[in-house]
């Protein structure tokens, strides 16, 4: 048996109890895990706002240690520490594409269709886990799941380069980490947020300027520092309707906006040309949505993250499993960039 935190039905705290431990299929690996991040998605889950069947185990932001294989494994053994992804069956039209990451089966995958890592142990198949970089916590993979995955993904697609001028809008979790993976670029980074603590975290970690998107207009204030054009992207991830229309608003002509931040709200954009305040069809601009991360994204982050220094697991806030129902308060309060839930 292993303790295990259920979730029964929406609305209803989740139940820390006793389980079976899973039992292994031919391609399956077990693993123990050291932490397991709580998604937005998981609070929507508990709010009855996406429905999942019960009962069963959250959880799908884990890291841990392999504890045993399944008889055709050979990729991985007993003590492997590891990153286990949701991404991908593998078998569908889109993971044959490489486009796994809207994988036709992407709400069967373990913590969202399936038990998850809200447990001292999970079953996975052994495709979608990644080895963990020498040296790096536990911990640290959790996050890279939660968050770096999707904002590394997003970096890609974004096609920004060297010499680019990117703006964020949101300086929370997502928005600080791409803060970092931009500036090993060589990206020129501003950043937008309405508080000062995260302001001033922005500036520590590399902004060329952090400030206030309430008080100041932030069209003009980039438009002032880019020779009057706009920035050649912005990265839409505080989730408002408003700071995706400052996103479109100031970026130059032909550049791209990505929108990360889950905008829960209906968004209305006013599209026809030379209309103040409207999105001019005449800059050409790209609207692009992400979702999650490949499996090439999560193989290139691995390998980056295996020799740069980034700071990733500040503003990580921990809980016990049994304590579990509390960690899920502090993540709806929003105060902390992640909350992890770790097995006692
Ligand atoms: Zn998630
Ligand atoms: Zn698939």
């Amino acid at each position: 048996m292993m303790r295990a935190g259920v979730f029964h039905q929406p609305n209803r705290p989740i139940s820390v109890e006793d389980v079976p431990v899973p039992s292994l299929g031919p391609r399956d690996v077990l693993v123990r895990i050291g932490s397991c991040g709580i998604c937005g998605g998981d609070i929507q889950r508990m709010a009855g706002l996406i429905k999942v069947k019960t009962p069963q185990i959250l959880g799908h932001e884990p890291a841990g240690v392999v504890a045993e294989v399944g008889s055709e494994v050979d990729s991985f053994r007993a003590g492997n520490r590891v990153v286990l992804t949701a991404v991908g069956c593998g078998e569908c039209y889109y993971c044959k594409i490489g486009l796994d990451n809207i994988c036709d089966h992407i709400a069967s995958g373990f913590g969202v269709g399936c038990d998850g890592a809200f447990a001292e142990y999970c079953r996975v198949p052994a495709r979608q886990l990644f080895p963990l970089p020498e040296g790096m916590p536990l911990e640290a993979g959790s996050v890279l799941t939660a968050s770096t995955g999707t904002v590394f993904h997003a970096i890609r697609k974004s096609g920004v380069v060297s010499g680019d001028t990117a703006v964020i809008f949101g300086a929370g979790c997502l928005g600080t980490q791409a803060l970092q993976l931009l500036r090993l670029q060589g990206v020129r980074v501003f950043v937008i947020d309405i508080a000062e603590e995260k302001l001033e975290l922005a500036r520590k970690l590399g902004a060329a300027e952090a400030f206030d998107g309430k008080s100041r207009d932030v069209t003009a204030e980039i438009r002032n520092r880019t020779g009057g054009r706009g920035a050649d992207v912005a990265f839409e991830m505080a989730g408002q309707p408003r700071t995706l229309g400052q996103a479109l608003d100031c970026v130059r002509g032909g550049g791209t906006v990505v929108d990360v931040g889950s905008i829960m709200e209906p968004v209305s954009l006013k599209m026809m040309p030379f209309i103040d305040g409207g999105l001019s069809l005449s800059r050409e601009i790209t609207l692009m949505t992400i979702s999650h991360y490949c499996r090439r994204d999560m193989t290139k982050l691995l390998d980056l993250l295996s020799h740069a220094d980034l700071d990733f697991v500040s503003g990580t806030y921990k809980v016990a499993l049994s304590e579990i129902n509390h960690g899920f308060e502090v993540k709806r309060q929003g105060r902390h960039a992640r909350v992890l839930v770790v097995p006692d």
